[in-house]
């Protein structure tokens, strides 16, 4: 791995700490060549800790390790980017990662359909939006449109047309997303009664 440390005077770079589950950015913490040697020697992040002024195991008092998953310089090799499995929460001060709670994992693309039917809700009266008129008709009605979608599921998993099969899938969720967001949910709280669970 080609790291350039000499662009420091003190010979650090800077190492961004993603979850590689989620895609959360935990925290930001500086690496010398020991730190990234003993880093990828133990698979636990170590950092050199500028307060301490020595090499700091993420983890060694609270046991939240973080395990190296992959690391990756920058384009100029200037910066690293380490993606982990964190063991506990990260931040000392309890949360998950160092911005507190708020730095919430996304879900890519469907991420941006949470939003988009979020505004289609607000916007609901007066909107001509297929989403916005699903939300006028009120709970029951988007419950049932996700029922006959789910139905429509199970009748195109019997069926070896994998593109019907999809298409249906995508519908599904796409209604199902739309029921959360009327119930006042997001995958978020679904994801994290899974979380709970496992
Ligand atoms: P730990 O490495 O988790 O055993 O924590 C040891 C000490 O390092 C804590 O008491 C804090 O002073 C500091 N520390 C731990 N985690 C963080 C963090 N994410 N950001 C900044 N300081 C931290
Ligand atoms: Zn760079
Ligand atoms: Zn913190
Ligand atoms: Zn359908």
């Amino acid at each position: 791995m080609k790291v350039n440390f000499d662009k420091d005077q003190d010979g650090l770079v800077p190492a961004i700490i993603q979850d590689v589950t989620t895609g959360s950015v935990l925290m930001l913490g500086y690496m010398n060549k020991e730190a990234l040697d003993k880093t990828v020697e133990s698979g636990k992040v170590t950092f050199y800790s500028r307060s301490k002024k020595r090499l700091w195991t993420k983890g060694e008092e609270s046991g939240n390790f973080l395990h190296v998953e992959d690391i990756r310089p920058d384009c100029d090799n200037d910066t690293l980017l380490i993606k982990v499995l964190p063991q506990g929460p990260t931040c000392h001060k309890g949360t998950d990662t160092c911005w507190g709670t708020e730095n919430k994992a996304t879900y890519g693309f469907l991420s941006e359909l949470e939003n988009i039917i979020a505004n289609r809700q607000n916007n609901a009266r007066g909107d001509k939006s297929y989403v916005a008129s699903l939300f006028e008709s009120g709970i029951n009605k988007i419950a049932q449109k996700v029922g006959e979608e789910a139905v429509e599921v199970v009748i195109e998993a019997k069926d070896t047309n994998d593109e019907l099969f999809l298409n249906e899938s995508a519908d599904l969720l796409f209604h199902y997303l739309i029921l959360l967001r009327a119930k006042g949910f997001d995958l978020h709280a679904v994801a994290e009664v899974l979380q709970k669970r496992h």
